[in-house]
């Protein structure tokens, strides 16, 4: 194996660094963002009750209205009824009269079901406002732990990223597009090593597949400095380099 193999195994150690820096970042990053979700799911169980209560107290408005020209309706009955001519229409109005009184009755009782909501769901937002008060410090608390940690990673890619392009600088340009190409199908594994195994009879396998790699390639590999990519599954082959001496 000459430097452009030896240039690749570099690279992909690198891109190992790079892609689990990058994901720890996502990881800190997203840390935030799901104290801000639980932040806008308290907001919006809070914004639920209050129109509960809007709601309530439009309907309290207007049964109290209703209640109102009913209680004026009785005392017109309670007159008539004083100054009823015989027994006949003092009964009747007597009906009407009581009728009146058992539908005021039922309103006053659903407006006092409507305030129990009211008073429900007023206690709700009271403590859903200590919630959100207690959500935004915990969001407060992440932020600055993870700015920190951000920061660290953000530093430590830049880090990477220039080792990146320093060993990508020394690759054939031909070879530096199959490792990206690679990279990006295998998360970051386009190099594969030759696994050896049997002792007599010694057979070679692709490390990333594990499917069979002839003899000739392997000695291809030792000799030249050329890329030979696994038949099955693409991935470049080297040598380790511990193994080659052997
Ligand atoms: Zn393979």
């Amino acid at each position: 194996m000459g430097p452009m193999l030896k240039g690749l195994i570099e690279l992909q150690s690198v891109e190992g660094r790079l892609r689990g820096m990058r994901a720890r970042l996502t990881r800190f990053k997203r840390a935030v963002v799901m104290q801000q979700q639980v932040l806008k799911q308290l907001e919006t169980t809070k914004q639920t009750h209050k129109d509960t209560i809007a709601d309530s107290r439009a309907d309290v408005e207007r049964l109290e209205l209703e209640l109102q020209s009913r209680d004026e309706a009785v005392n017109k009955y309670k007159d008539a009824l004083n100054k009823s001519r015989n027994n006949k229409e003092y009964v009747a109005i007597l009906t009407e009269l009581n009728t009146n009184k058992a539908d005021n009755s039922k309103i006053e009782s659903r407006i006092l079901e409507y305030l129990e909501v009211i008073e429900e769901n007023r206690k709700a937002c009271e403590q859903l406002d200590s919630d959100i008060e207690k959500q935004n410090q915990t969001i407060e608390d992440v932020k600055s732990k993870a700015a920190d940690k951000i920061a660290e990673c953000e530093a430590a890619i830049a880090e990477i990223e220039a080792q990146w392009n320093e060993v990508a600088g020394r690759l054939p340009q031909e070879a530096l597009e199959l490792f990206k190409k690679l990279s990006d199908t295998y998360d970051g594994e386009a190099v594969a090593f030759v696994q050896q195994t049997g002792n007599k009879q010694v057979s070679y396998s692709c490390g990333g597949c594990f499917m069979n790699v002839t003899a000739e390639a392997i000695s291809q590999l030792i000799s030249y400095d050329d890329i030979s990519q696994c038949k099955n599954c693409g991935r470049i082959l080297v040598i380790d380099e511990k193994n080659e001496q052997k």
